[in-house]
């Protein structure tokens, strides 16, 4: 297959390189992106030309160089192309608009009536978002290359393009029935890709945060349900159908707490934020509601050593310690994300004692061959990773796009 690489082929992946790197970058100078992209500057010159003529990129101006010509600062262009990405729970939807150099330029939430919301009701959440947002943006409709969805569950991908009917989302702990991607929006007209809400988040933070440029990482996100992101070798895990990663069903416990997935002793069922407050409840603590200020009372009482809540959140640093700790064994990372806002709250108070709890319980090597770290993105990315999905369509796209006019 590979020896019959046309010139259109070549074309094709140089400008996907160049392309990608520029929006990693922002900005870039012809011999910044030769040594970056490992291109001639001469194909640099080609490739920086069909993208200035796709409205992609822009001239920047230059700055004087020592003692030669001026050197050109070559920069994405942000109205060159937009993108759209979901952040769908089952709490709400959040719907965002950015342009193409990732600043989020709209957003659309709306909530849902009730807490455990159906399908139908989330579905119509998202589909009023979409289109407040597409109409309020009316003018940009030819640059919106497509929308991303984060879903709350099991993405299976039959194709891995993410797209199509194909896709499946399995959200076993909401007690949804599968769900194709056009019975959740239908959006004629719009390129509609999706993926699990924790591999998008996952996704933001490799391609602009705390995993950027590192090869292998687990990116956990704790939250209400409990979501990871393996990294290896530069690229999300995604098995067979593209489950991999469901660490919040993982079992940690034999016989332990039930769990919303109808399994007992899973992850969630004792680090997830409704396990940390049932935990505290039944020890006496009195939280109010089931939210963020209701888990940081339990955080802040625990830290002021009031004896239940200490006692919860040790139980609950104990449990994460050993499954990250399996994890690190199972996949070496270099480095280990939390994030999520129940991951972030811990961090902030218990950083320190988490660390050293999973180095503990990991074998010696990989126990101290990692570096572990908040997520960069205040648990507010899986919109922004979705968004990812539409741009490396157009990052990947065969062909030269129609040139942007205006
Ligand atoms: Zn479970």
């Amino acid at each position: 297959m590979a020896e019959q690489l046309t010139t259109r082929d070549v074309r094709a992946h140089n400008r996907s390189r160049v392309l990608r790197e520029l929006v990693l970058s922002q900005e870039s100078t012809r011999g910044g992106l030769a040594l970056a992209c490992g291109l001639s500057p001469a194909t640099i010159t080609n490739v920086v030309g069909d993208l200035e003529a796709e409205g992609l990129v822009e001239d920047r101006g230059s700055v004087p160089s020592d003692g030669g010509r001026p050197i050109v600062r070559i920069g994405i262009r942000p109205d060159g192309a937009y993108l759209l990405g979901a952040d769908v729970g089952e709490k709400g939807v959040a719907v965002e608009l950015f342009d193409l150099s990732m600043r989020r330029v709209d957003r659309e939430f709306r909530d849902a009536a009730t807490r455990g919301a159906s399908p139908a009701e989330i579905s119509a959440a998202l589909q009023e978002a979409v289109r407040a947002i597409l109409d309020r943006n009316a003018a940009l409709r030819d640059r919106i290359v497509g929308l991303g969805l984060g879903l709350p569950g099991i993405v299976e991908d039959a194709d891995g393009t993410h797209a199509g009917a194909g896709v499946t989302l399995h959200a076993q702990s909401l007690g949804w029935p599968p769900l194709h991607l056009d019975e959740l929006l239908a959006a004629p007209g719009l390129d509609v890709l999706a993926d699990n809400g924790a591999k998008a988040l996952a996704a933001a933070e490799m391609w602009f945060g705390s995993a950027r440029g590192v090869d292998h990482a687990l990116v956990a996100l704790l939250g209400r349900g409990v979501g990871l992101g393996i990294v290896t070798s530069g690229r999300l895990l995604r098995g067979a159908r593209s489950s991999a990663g469901e660490w919040g069903h993982t079992k940690i416990v034999a016989n332990g707490r039930p769990c919303r997935c109808g399994g007992r002793g899973c992850l969630e069922a004792h680090v997830g934020s409704d396990a940390l407050l049932s935990a505290w409840r039944e020890r006496g603590g009195e939280p109010d509601g089931s939210g963020w200020r209701a888990l940081d009372a339990l955080v802040t009482a625990a830290d002021a050593a009031d004896p239940a809540a200490a006692a919860v959140v040790d139980e609950a640093l104990d449990v994460l310690a050993l499954s990250l700790a399996n994890l690190v064994n199972l996949t070496n990372p270099q480095k280990v994300v939390l994030g999520g806002w129940v991951g972030l709250r811990l961090m902030q108070s218990r950083r320190e004692e988490l660390e050293a709890r999973v180095r503990a319980a990991s074998l010696d090597r990989p126990g101290s061959q990692f570096e572990i770290e908040v997520c960069h993105f205040e648990g507010d990315a899986v919109a922004l990773g979705a968004a990812l999905l539409p741009l490396e369509k157009l990052i990947d796209s065969p062909v030269v796009r129609t040139p942007v006019t205006g």
